[in-house]
């Protein structure tokens, strides 16, 4: 391919040694074009990228024993009501009615496609032996974002692969579930990213029964606890902790003391008003645990985790008091609730590390007022220890004696054992071998396409532009002639590209007649992967200067059997990337 003969939109100036972040470098390098906010076009560049990243992703699937189809965003809204997910999803969902005929038909364009797919294999399937089945796609999703974001990587229309396996037996779903995670993690080494399988929030199959396919990087919008001494990892909102240190300290204890508080409801204002730590601080949550009051303490500086709190109370439901019940339980309105002399007595909860806390600061169940020298035993008494609260950097490690580590990721990827959620409102039902009828068990795995992308490049890039891997490089090998008007020159380059292309190596030529300067700028900055340059000095030698993108300097080739020697070194470059994964 010619450079002037594809359609590469002119780059923009980058600013010297400044560091792009990533959507502003996809936009600069051509590879994609804003539409409106949340909404992308692929450019040639961008597209040959996603394609490929897509085509990894299609030959795992069909290699896990997954088989694809494609169904249509569009779906009638009524079966998103009948799993109760046109509330759940809320704006999210892109929903508007059509005109047929005499009558107005309501449609959603799909987030993802749970309902359409159970909906048609109740249809379609009612027998033990017609399982088990993994479907996928990947097709077009569609998520209405009111604040996109971080360029691609949140946008209302995206590209995403989505599964869904369909079980007769829980053992069935597992094996299910672990080809689907064996086949994630082939497509994220092949795409050559340092991921990180994460365990995550779990529906009602509980265990190990949800794992995120995280992607480290500085900018993401995840967060995730880590430990490098035995490679636990999970999501904020999953991660344990491990044995905590609750010796109290030995202080003596202060007086209780009664302060006034004028108009210090938050954790901040408090410790302001207060001149104290806000880890000085215990934090009163009134939560109703299935209809049923109750007082959670966390210490000031952590935060509550709900998911915790319902599991260690046993309920179904859990969900942050109103103010009346606040105002009843605790006899002052929101902002001042504590443990001591509360109106009405409720079961007490706290997380660990109130347990060695002395001489804290709590609300006085007063309106404006807080009490200081507040001391467990002598002043209130919790009924329950448990971990309700979300992991921090250097926590201690749920499953070793190190300590974890909390790092920003962009999550790329999802499996997750459903269940028979959806196969129980859509009546999804089998016969088993003794004709008793069953819902099907469900799980449903999904990649974001684009994510892939997105995250590559934000953890490949430099200060020049993109450093494209060689499995998901638009091109693999940019031939750059210095002078196109030189015939000699050309007559190279030209038998070089057509070499290359008839080897099967993905060849583009920068043949625009510009200065060596802005071609070297341009090709740092699309990043692929093996720049060779095609110059009058060198070819008087008989040589070929090549570079790698990764690499600071450039070697010189004979030009004599050249195009056999880089075909050679790109086919060991597909096979094996493990510089990008090692990173
Ligand atoms: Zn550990």
């Amino acid at each position: 391919m010619l450079w002037t003969k594809t359609y590469i939109p002119p780059m923009k100036e980058t600013p010297e040694g400044a560091e792009i972040p990533t959507p502003a470098l996809l936009l600069r390098a051509g590879v994609i074009y804003q539409v409106m906010a949340g909404a992308y076009t692929y450019l040639p560049l961008g597209l040959r990228s996603l394609r490929k990243a897509a085509q990894i992703v299609r030959e795992e699937m069909d290699a896990a024993g997954a088989i694809e189809m494609a169904m249509p965003c569009m779906s009638p809204t009524g079966l998103w009501e009948q799993t109760g997910r046109t509330e759940a999803f809320g704006d999210v969902l892109v929903t508007f009615s059509l005109p047929r005929q005499n009558r107005k038909v309501q449609v959603t364009l799909g987030p993802t496609h749970e309902e359409i797919i159970t909906d048609m294999i109740s249809r379609q399937i009612s027998s033990y032996r017609q399982m088990p089945i993994t479907l996928y796609q990947i097709t077009t999703k569609f998520r209405n974002e009111e604040r996109p974001r971080f360029g691609v990587l949140r946008t209302s229309e995206f590209l995403m692969k989505d599964a869904y396996s369909f079980d007769a037996t829980v053992e069935s779903l597992g094996n299910s579930y672990n080809a689907m995670y064996k086949a994630y993690c082939r497509i994220f080494e092949r795409c050559c990213l340092n991921y990180l399988p994460v365990e995550a929030e779990s529906g009602p199959i509980g265990g190990d029964a949800s794992h995120e396919f995280m992607i480290p990087a500085d900018n993401g919008e995840d967060t995730l606890l880590h430990c490098i001494e035995c490679g636990y990892a999970a999501n904020q909102e999953r991660a344990e902790i491990g044995t905590r240190d609750v010796t109290v300290p030995d202080v003596p204890a202060e007086e209780l003391k009664k302060v006034d508080t004028p108009e210090a409801r938050t954790i901040e204002q408090v410790s302001e008003f207060l001149e104290c730590r806000p880890r000085d601080l215990i934090k009163t949550l009134i939560y109703l645990a299935d209809e049923q009051p109750i007082a959670v303490l966390i210490r000031g500086d952590h935060d509550a985790n709900e998911g915790k709190v319902r599991r260690a109370v046993g309920a179904e439901n859990l969900e942050l008091a109103g103010p009346e019940v606040i105002e009843k339980v605790t006899g002052a309105p929101v902002g001042f609730a504590g443990p001591v002399g509360m109106a009405e007595k409720i079961p007490i909860w706290a997380d660990r590390d109130v347990e060695p806390m002395t001489n804290a600061v709590t609300g006085a169940n007063r309106r404006d007022a807080h009490y200081t020298g507040v001391n467990r035993k002598r002043d209130f008494e919790v009924d329950h220890f448990a971990d309700l609260r979300n992991a921090v950097d250097g926590d201690p490690c749920p499953r070793c004696s190190s300590t974890v580590k909390l790092r920003y990721a962009i999550e790329a990827g999802h499996v997750f054992k459903l269940g028979t959620k959806y196969s129980e409102a859509l009546g999804a039902r089998f016969l088993d071998e003794k004709e008793q009828l069953h819902p099907i068990i469900m799980g449903c795995y999904g990649i974001g396409v684009n994510r892939i992308l997105a995250s590559l490049i934000e953890t490949c890039h430099d200060a020049n532009g993109i450093i494209w891997p060689v499995p998901l490089a638009p091109y693999e090998v940019l031939l750059v002639p210095l002078k196109v008007t030189d015939e000699e020159t050309m007559k190279v380059a030209d038998q070089l590209h057509d070499e290359l292309a008839a080897a099967g190596i993905e060849v583009l030529t920068d043949d625009r007649d510009a200065r060596a300067g802005v071609k070297f700028k341009d090709a740092d900055l699309i990043g692929v992967p093996l720049r060779v340059v095609v110059g009058p000095r060198g070819l008087k030698d008989g040589k070929l200067e090549v570079k790698w993108r990764w690499d600071e300097a450039p070697e010189m080739i004979d030009l004599q059997g050249a195009a056999e020697t880089l075909a050679g070194r790109i086919r060991e470059e597909r096979k094996d990337s493990a510089r990008f994964r090692d990173r």
